[in-house]
This record gives C-alpha cells, structure tokens and sequence, in this order.
C-alpha cells in the first residue's frame, strides 16, 4: 500500500480561533484525510480533501450495528517551533487491534502515520502555541454498506479529522472527584472492552450523566462480572499509590490498553518505583484508604495527561485522597510526559516524531 496522496485545495479557509478557551473537540480544521476500503482494491483513494460532511447511504452498517474502531493522538507545537507527535505508532497499533475485534479490514499503520503526518503538515497553522494546548488527532473507521443483514461491512471509509484543543487543567491540574459505579458497567471480558469502539462509550453515557448529576466529575467502572474490582475510570486507566508502590489493573480484556498507561509504567520503571499490574479490588483499596496507605490516585489518558483523583465514593464510603490535593508523583509524572510532549524535556526514549 505505497500509494500516494492526492490534495484537493479548498475554495475558502476558515478563521483561525483565538488562543483562549478552545475547549475539547469543537472546532475542526480546513482539511481531512480520506480513505477507502473495498475487497477488490483493499484501502485505496488516499485522499486530502477539505473538511465537511460526507454522504453515507442510511442503511450503511456504522448506523445501525456499529461497525466503527476510533483513535486520539495529539500532534504538539515545541517553543522552538517544531511539531512532535507522541507515539503515534502505539495508536496505530491499537487500532489495528481493534480493527481484528470489530472485523474491520487492517490498516498500514506506517501509511496511516503517514497521511497523520501529512494532514498536519498541512494544517500546522492551526496548531496552538499556549501551554497544554495542541492538536488533537481523530482517525476513524466506519463500516459503509448499505445493508440490513447482521454482517460484516465489505466497504469502508478511513477518516481523519483533526481538532486545536485547549489544556486540559489550564497550568495546574485540579484534582477530580470519582463516583464508583456499582450498577452499569462498562464492558465485560470477551466482549469489546479492549477496543476503541463507538458502543463502549454508548454504552458508558447513562452512567456519566448519573455521575454529574450526583455531582461528581467522572465514573470507576467495576469488572462486569463481580462488580468487585476496578477497571479504568471515565475514559481514562487508572492509577494509585499505596506507600511506595504503584498499583495499577491489569489488562484484562475489558480495560483499554491506554498509550499513557504505558507511558506511565515505563516512566515509573525507570525511576524505580515498583509497578504493580493486578487484580485490583474495590474493597481493598478502601482498606488501604482506611489505614492511610493510600497516598495518590491518578486517571491517565490523552485528553489530560495526569488527572488526580482527589475523592472518591463508593456506596456509603468515601475517600478523600492526599487531602485533596495533586500528589507529588502525579505532578512529577504530568511534568514529565507535558514536557517530552512540548519539547522542553529531551526525549531520551523516543517517543516522539
Ligand atoms: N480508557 C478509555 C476507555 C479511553 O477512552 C481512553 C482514551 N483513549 C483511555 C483509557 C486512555 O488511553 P490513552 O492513554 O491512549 O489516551
């Protein structure tokens, strides 16, 4: 698949938007990148073209079954003007993983990097320069046959759309406040926890909005067979430090393997923390929290790097952590992943592109 690219200029291009308050994933660019899959040519038709609506026909697949892998990636502006991205092939990887689980054809992930690298090229004046803010990078697949049956799509579209987002937290991070969800679950080992697809966030939204309205900020999704062990929280995986070391729950089936996560890990690693990556249970963490072993807990994800987790309920019990405010270690790890990512800190591990 060494194809090439084609461009189709634009007849007009959009203001830019001010540096403040870009919020997350409102404003989208001039251009996207587009591709298509049929089982005689395979992924064909790369394509750069400007940003609009696209004509789908209302029986098609992604409508109705969900026939759909998704991925984020941020490409970052340094002070010395450069443009990095941060592990792309580690998305790539994953949504090649969820293309095997969804049925969906595999991508060339050093293609698709390619047409991220090109597409960005493109629209580099549209990377914002503040501190934590960047462009935020939506690859998508969608299933496009027009056609009723319960299977697999044999036509698809490869879309990329690319969106200026503003920091997260502004410069300091406020610590979130977490409700354990003990009645929806997300998703359940061997089904599609592990892929990032359109149905797991259908599915996670009566339970996000149950969170806001008790007046919480994000859910703790619990395994969906017990409902006794911790998997990821909102669409971040999650993170504590009991003493000095750091628990984190293992890849289960059901949890997304997230690019931060592993970031996390092999930064902790390094610095000779020990990692544990385990069962984690609901209740013996509140027991940790009891006998003042737990120090910090932490969501990780692209969106916002490091989000501390400051209180935490779970039925009648809850837990305020490291008195509500950000931890030392959150703050060490979000200064560190932030500063690869902006260029200030020397990417010693090769992470960036
Ligand atoms: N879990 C879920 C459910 C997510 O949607 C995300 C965001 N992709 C993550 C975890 C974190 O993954 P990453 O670090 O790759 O952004």
């Amino acid at each position: 698949m060494g194809q090439s690219i084609t461009f189709k200029k634009a007849d007009h291009l959009k203001e830019k938007p001010g540096s403040a308050k870009l919020g997350f994933g409102k404003l989208f660019t001039d251009y996207m990148f587009e591709m298509d899959y049929s089982t005689e040519k395979g992924w064909h038709d790369a394509r750069i073209v400007p940003y609009g609506p696209i004509k789908l026909d209302p029986a098609a697949t992604i409508f109705h079954y969900g026939q759909e892998v998704f991925e984020g990636l941020k490409a970052y502006r340094t002070e010395d003007k450069r443009v990095l991205l941060f592990r792309p092939d580690k998305n790539m990887a994953r949504m090649n993983q969820s293309c095997d689980r969804l049925n969906i054809p595999k991508i060339d992930e050093k293609f698709v990097i390619k047409a991220i690298k090109k597409l960005v090229a493109i629209e580099e004046a549209w990377i914002p320069s503040e501190p934590g803010q960047s462009l935020y990078i939506r690859p998508f697949i969608i299933g496009t046959d027009a056609a009723l049956g319960v299977h697999p799509s044999a036509t698809y579209k490869l879309l990329i759309i690319l969106s200026p987002v503003g920091a997260y937290f502004g410069n300091s991070m406020s610590p979130v406040k977490i409700y354990v969800e003990d009645e929806f679950v997300r998703a359940v080992k061997g089904g599609v926890g592990y892929a990032k697809t359109a149905g797991n966030y259908a599915a996670s939204l009566k339970a996000q909005t149950k969170s806001e309205e008790l007046g919480f900020d994000q859910v703790l999704w619990l395994d969906g067979v017990e409902h006794k062990y911790i998997e990821e929280v909102g669409s971040m995986n999650i993170f504590f430090k009991i003493d000095d070391e750091v628990w984190t729950p293992a890849l289960n089936g059901s949890i997304l393997p997230g690019v931060t996560r592993a970031s996390v890990i092999e930064l902790l690693k390094k610095w000779g923390i020990k990692v544990k990556e385990k069962k984690v249970s609901v209740n013996k963490l509140f027991k940790k929290a009891e006998k003042q072993k737990l120090k910090e807990v932490f969501g990780t994800g692209t969106a916002a790097v490091i989000s501390p987790v400051g209180f935490l309920k779970w039925e009648d019990h809850v837990i305020k952590v490291a008195n509500g405010k950000t931890g030392k270690l959150s703050q060490k790890l979000y200064d560190t992943i932030t500063g690869i990512q902006s260029g200030k800190i020397e990417d010693k591990l090769g992470w960036t592109q």
